[in-house]
């Protein structure tokens, strides 16, 4: 299948090493670099991209939306139950890299003592029990998560962040907590971030969109992706979240993958792999294989964020995307 150049323009915004055959010139000709499908010098000189990840990436086969599936069927990766070693992977994200340069954080705010959600009724706090969560239905939990004071992150918020995307999508993102763009916004993964998970999406022919333009055919929720973080309310200088804040936020994204049954789940980061999985596992020990949330297959993948921090892993991300498309091949219909 030829590479157009929009597909390559994909890739180099991923950062993922390409290749394809070289086109070996008329005897005499000069060989143009650029019509031999190599990346352009701009890609095979950045920093950080090591040949061996030029290799495990070895075709640019993104997907376009028509056709999504091409992209598992031409970078197959390895059988789902084959687990790559990579002792070395760091555990997370953008969170080791922001703590590596944000200046210590302040003292989380002592919360207004309220129950954990499932440890109570709904309070004059704002915490609200997780078996009343569990009945909500999405005008409620958008509500309920907006006005929620469960934990002391509400103090610092400019707004929650609930989550974007087609209330019935087949894909759900699950990234991490809020930064400071998506405070700001008020929508998960927007920024450079969010920039290059809308190119990781549309590399499988998914989009975020909850509609499709009025000139243009209705969207297929097979083809759109749910996105929704971990925690609704952004840590004070990103930093890392407090177990105590995962656990009283749980109880949303429970009911928000509850309402939206998606039929694969993309953890994307430590702090997401840590509450759907139950594991303190480092993600590089996790990702290559399919684990199971409520019975949902979740494929783990590096945050957005920290693979703009650490281009060679891009690479080891357009697996995990290509996992999960291969995955998704395989399920019956919903
Ligand atoms: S982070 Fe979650 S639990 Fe804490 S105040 Fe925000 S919505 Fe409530």
């Amino acid at each position: 299948m030829a590479l157009d150049e929009r597909r390559l323009a994909m890739l180099r915004e991923m950062g993922v090493p390409f290749w394809r055959p070289l086109q070996l010139p008329d005897a005499g000709a000069p060989v143009d670099a650029a019509a031999s499908g190599r990346a352009p010098a701009s890609d095979a000189s950045q920093p950080g991209i090591a040949p061996a990840a030029a290799v495990r990436a070895p075709v640019a086969p993104v997907a376009p939306a028509e056709a999504p599936a091409a992209a598992a069927r031409l970078a197959r990766p390895a059988p789902l139950t084959e687990r790559r070693p990579e002792p070395q992977a760091p555990q997370d994200g953008s969170r080791m890299a922001r703590s590596a340069t944000a200046p210590p954080p302040p003292p989380t705010p002592t919360p207004t003592p309220a129950p954990a959600a499932g440890e109570g009724a709904a309070n004059q706090n704002g915490s609200i029990a997780s078996a009343v969560i569990a009945t909500l239905d999405w005008p409620a939990l958008r509500a309920t998560v907006a006005s929620c004071r469960a934990c002391g992150l509400c103090e610092s918020r400019h707004q929650t962040v609930f989550g974007v995307g087609h209330p019935r999508s087949h894909w759900m993102i699950v990234g991490e907590a809020p930064g400071e763009q998506e405070d700001l916004h008020g929508e998960p993964f927007v920024g450079p971030a969010g920039h290059l998970l809308d190119n990781m999406l549309r590399a499988l022919g998914l989009t975020r969109a909850e509609d499709a333009p009025e000139d243009q055919p209705p969207l297929e929720p097979a083809r759109q992706a749910y996105i929704a973080n971990t925690l609704k309310c952004r840590p004070p200088r990103n930093r890392n979240p407090e177990p105590e804040e995962m656990r009283r936020c749980e109880p949303f994204l429970q009911r928000q993958i509850a309402l939206v049954q998606p039929r694969l789940i993309l953890a994307m980061g430590r702090f997401a792999v840590q509450a759907l999985l139950r594991t303190d596992e480092a993600i590089g020990r996790l990702r290559g294989r399919v684990h199971r949330y409520e019975g949902v297959p979740l494929i783990v993948t590096y945050h957005p964020a920290y693979l703009l921090r650490n281009l060679p892993d891009k690479a080891k991300a357009w697996e995990d995307l290509c996992l999960a498309a291969q995955t998704m091949e395989t399920l019956p219909p919903r």
